[in-house]
């Protein structure tokens, strides 16, 4: 992915060959006159301040500084730059080529980014790293991934540890407050909008809500992977599509009948034709989950014969009736 080049010592107003002391004084110059407390309100201002701070970041830096002179003396700022490939780290990885989206800063352009920060890969890059991405499950019902709802999920959170800033140490002794680990652990809760027709595992992003960054890295993305749970009767068949089965008496199907079925959108009439057969599916056409994109899927509705476990006399008498005088064989055709 091609960014804008940014000069950095065009933006400090400094020759390539400054010193440090230049690049300290020209930066402290700038930022008193740019400084937002100075400049209320002012846009440009703002995102020059900005610019001044990211040069200073790095032209301060020695070790920044090099990696950023490596780039060459022939880039002007706004150029279409896409960064060179790092050692043992193929090209299109770093370019973002693998058709994931590009995880930046706030603080920083996504110029810095793509040398500094981003992946927080090789060597000399270790100063600033990209937090951890976090995955969760979200489980909830068809009737909620139906109509669209709101999660409130909490999940626990390593950031680095405030009394001694992530080192892990303080005073030359292992921090008393994490042990030496540099880390502690909150939780932090989320609220999650899952929209109406959400798939069954698919997963939602929420960017820059993952893993605390360090040294200026951005957090990492925060995921969740939704799981869509059957209710009593309603399942899924695959995905926008529910199915369910249906009880029906012997009379029902052989006769045809009107039965009334559950939907995800509340209960429809369905014909059941005459003859129709157990086991047999029919399809509620645009009854199912909803879709995506809009629209909804098919309702499938499996027929179940059943009959009475405990017939009345009068369902004997008329049973026995009916075997005496039926012609039907259902097995017919195995003799
Ligand atoms: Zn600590």
């Amino acid at each position: 992915m091609a960014v804008k080049f940014r000069d950095y010592y065009e933006a400090l107003g400094v020759p390539r060959n400054a010193s440090q002391d230049e690049i300290k004084r020209a930066y402290r110059k700038l930022a008193r006159k740019l400084h937002p407390d100075v400049n209320p309100g002012d846009r440009a201002a703002e995102e020059r301040f900005k610019e001044i701070n990211e040069a200073n970041e790095v032209l301060s830096d020695p070790e920044k500084r090099r990696r950023y002179d490596e780039l060459g003396a022939n880039w002007k700022a706004g150029m279409d730059f896409t960064p060179p490939p790092r050692e043992g780290e193929p090209f299109r990885e770093q370019a973002g080529g693998t058709g994931e989206p590009f995880r930046g800063s706030d603080r920083f352009s996504d110029f810095f980014d793509t040398i500094f920060g981003g992946r927080g890969g090789g060597a000399g890059f270790n100063f600033s790293a990209r937090g951890a991405d976090v995955e969760s499950d979200v489980s909830i019902s068809l009737q909620e991934a139906h109509h669209g709802t709101q999660r409130v999920v909490r999940i626990p959170m390593e950031e680095p540890c405030p009394a001694c800033g992530g080192s892990g140490t303080k005073d030359g002794k292992a921090c008393p407050v994490c042990g030496g680990s540099g880390t502690q652990t909150r939780v932090e809760s989320f609220t999650v909008n899952i929209p109406r027709g959400v798939q069954d595992e698919s997963v939602i992003r929420v960017p820059r809500k993952g893993g605390a960054g360090l040294g200026g890295g951005s957090r990492g993305d925060l995921y969740f992977r939704v799981h869509i749970q059957p209710d009593e009767r309603l399942r899924l068949r695959n995905g926008s599509d529910t199915e369910l089965e249906v009880p029906v008496a012997p009379w029902e199907v052989v006769l045809g009948s009107t039965v009334s079925v559950p939907t995800l959108d509340g209960s429809v009439e369905m014909r059941v034709p005459p003859g129709s057969q157990g086991g047999q599916i029919l399809r509620l056409r645009g009854k199912g989950l909803a879709k995506p994109g809009g629209g909804q899927g098919d309702q499938y509705v499996r027929l179940k014969i059943v009959v009475p476990s405990k017939p009345t006399d009068k369902e004997v008498e008329l049973m026995r009736k009916l075997a005496a005088d039926s012609d039907f064989h259902p097995r017919k055709s195995w003799n």
